[in-house]
């Protein structure tokens, strides 16, 4: 083994340092006096969020403190901790607590703090070139293949998010497009417009990626849902007609694995049965529902999801991972790296050192520096492995069916969808009270009262025009009980807001 060790230059140097400026601590052994306070203190921090409330605001003299003038000087390390201790520690989003379901929030790993940290002390830039960083983000996309049983030619890409992973998926389809060279002609030029589908509860992320291809936002077909929110097959296939009929050229489906309001998944085999008798692109934003194929109670309901052309996913929902991590993989790769690639002289990839290696991450999306993300995500699969992952996701699913039926024993409170994975959409809906817009107001309400308390966070939506309490749950923190808390404390606050009934 290497050590890494380098040949002794010290005889050589000069022994007096000739006043050069460094950002390095002038006392290492200070630094690491702080440095273990800041992990000891984070560890108990997490260790303790059970206690804490989930979420509260941040006060004004906060928010003034924090809009300080430009520092132009510098301050000890301990004073500028000690800042983040007060300052912004306290005021978290909440989603490390066991009660936090508002949006699809990720809680979070323990081992993440560590990975984090070692990543940090590495800052590897993984656009590229050859050094391990970018040898543990093949290894987690390749894993990522395996989980969706994609083929060895495939490609991936870590990246912020599926936001990100959408676009660059979207991406490939568009640049892919045969007769054309759009990415020198750009879409104005494509003899036909182009458009695409999803249903009408898909995630605003792809309506998002339309606009930002040029194609337009109105160019994503919104496509309506059945009684389950999943996308009618009928209507689709109506609309790429009547699109195709009036001139115009369908290039894309989305697939929605998991939809944000409901968790709702699309007939994925249909959809891919479609797209291949079509010639269409077969996109799945799977952003927190696609890792449901670790569990053995929800692959089955990703049925086709490996027949697609790109997938778009999430490490920091349904897996957990520390913030920022999501993914996108490619069936083709060969297509995935000729939509992105682009190697000006300072990036010519050489036959070897640091500039050669195997294929670059800068070649398969619009990043060039790269943070290494890939170590937490690697760190989260080797440290919990896939099956207990799996099994994570199987005890979410049977939370949010435990809430479906506390809240079905309950007559003031009303079920607004089905309950098809770990997302609940219910209301506080007392008997006798049946305006729309008092039901609403009431609902917005009481959700803000929770959130305030401390004691949990959901958020909302609109599910058919109705305002919905909306309980998301990517939590492994998350125990029964706490769910009995949450809708305890929902009855009492409507309880409350009804009696004093002005506030209502
Ligand atoms: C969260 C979510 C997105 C967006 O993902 P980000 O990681 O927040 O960018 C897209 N689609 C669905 C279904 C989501 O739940």
């Amino acid at each position: 083994m290497p050590t890494g060790a380098l040949p002794d230059h010290s005889a050589s140097s000069k022994s007096s340092d000739a006043g050069e400026l460094s950002l390095d601590p002038a006392d290492w052994e200070e630094f690491r006096a702080t440095a273990h306070r800041a992990l000891d203190d984070a560890i108990d921090f997490l260790r303790t969020v059970r206690e804490r409330k989930v979420w509260r605001p941040v006060p004004e003299e906060v928010r003034s403190a924090l809009a300080a003038p430009v520092p132009t000087e510098g301050q000890p390390l301990e004073e500028v901790y000690r800042q983040f201790q007060d300052l912004i520690l306290p005021y978290a989003t909440g989603n490390i607590h066991p009660r936090f379901y508002g949006w699809v929030h990720g809680t979070g790993l323990a081992g993440g703090i560590v990975a984090e940290m070692l990543a940090a002390s590495m800052n590897a830039n993984c656009g590229g070139r050859d050094h391990g960083a970018i040898y543990v983000e093949r290894t987690v996309v390749d894993w990522c293949k395996k989980q969706f049983d994609f083929p060895a030619e495939a490609s991936g890409l870590l990246v912020s998010g599926t936001s990100m992973a959408n676009l660059i998926g979207l991406g490939v389809a568009r640049n892919s497009l045969p007769g054309a060279n759009v990415r020198r002609d750009g879409v104005g030029d494509y003899p036909r417009e182009l458009t695409g589908y999803a249903s009408a509860e898909a995630h605003e992320s792809a309506a998002k990626a339309f606009e930002i291809m040029g194609l337009g936002g109105a160019a994503l077909r919104k496509i309506p849902v059945d009684e389950a929110l999943r996308i009618r097959m009928d209507v689709l296939r109506e609309k790429i007609a009547e699109d195709r009929r009036a001139g115009l050229e369908p290039f894309c489906v989305i697939g929605s694995a998991g939809t944000v309001n409901t968790g709702a998944i699309d007939d994925l085999d249909a959809l891919a049965t479609l797209c291949e008798n079509e010639g269409l692109w077969f996109h799945v934003d799977g952003a927190f529902g696609a890792l449901g194929v670790l569990s053995d109670s929800v692959r089955p309901m990703l049925k086709g999801i490996e027949r697609a052309d790109s997938i778009a996913f999430d490490f920091h929902k349904w897996m957990f991972v520390q913030y920022d991590a999501g993914c996108i993989l490619v069936r083709d790769g060969a297509k995935h790296r000729a939509a992105y690639s682009m190697r000006p002289p300072y990036l010519n990839h050489l036959q070897r050192g640091l500039a050669g290696g195997g294929d670059w991450p800068c070649d398969f999306g619009p990043e060039l520096s790269r943070s290494f993300r890939a170590l937490k995500i690697w760190f989260a699969m080797k440290e919990h492995g896939t099956r207990k992952l799996g099994r994570m996701i199987d005890q979410n699913c049977a939370q949010a069916q435990y809430l479906r039926g506390r809240i079905l024993e309950h007559l003031e409170l009303e079920l607004l969808a089905p309950v098809q994975l770990n997302i609940v959409c219910f209301r506080f809906h007392p008997p006798g009270l049946d305006d729309p817009r008092l039901l609403d107001r009431l609902n917005e309400e009481l959700v803000a009262d929770l959130q305030e308390s401390g004691v949990a966070v959901p958020s909302t939506t609109r599910i058919g025009g109705r305002l919905a309490v909306r309980v998301a749950i990517t939590n492994h923190r998350s125990r029964m009980v706490d769910f009995d808390i949450l809708l305890a404390a929902m009855l009492e606050a409507g309880g409350r807001r009804i009696a004093g009934s002005a506030a209502v």
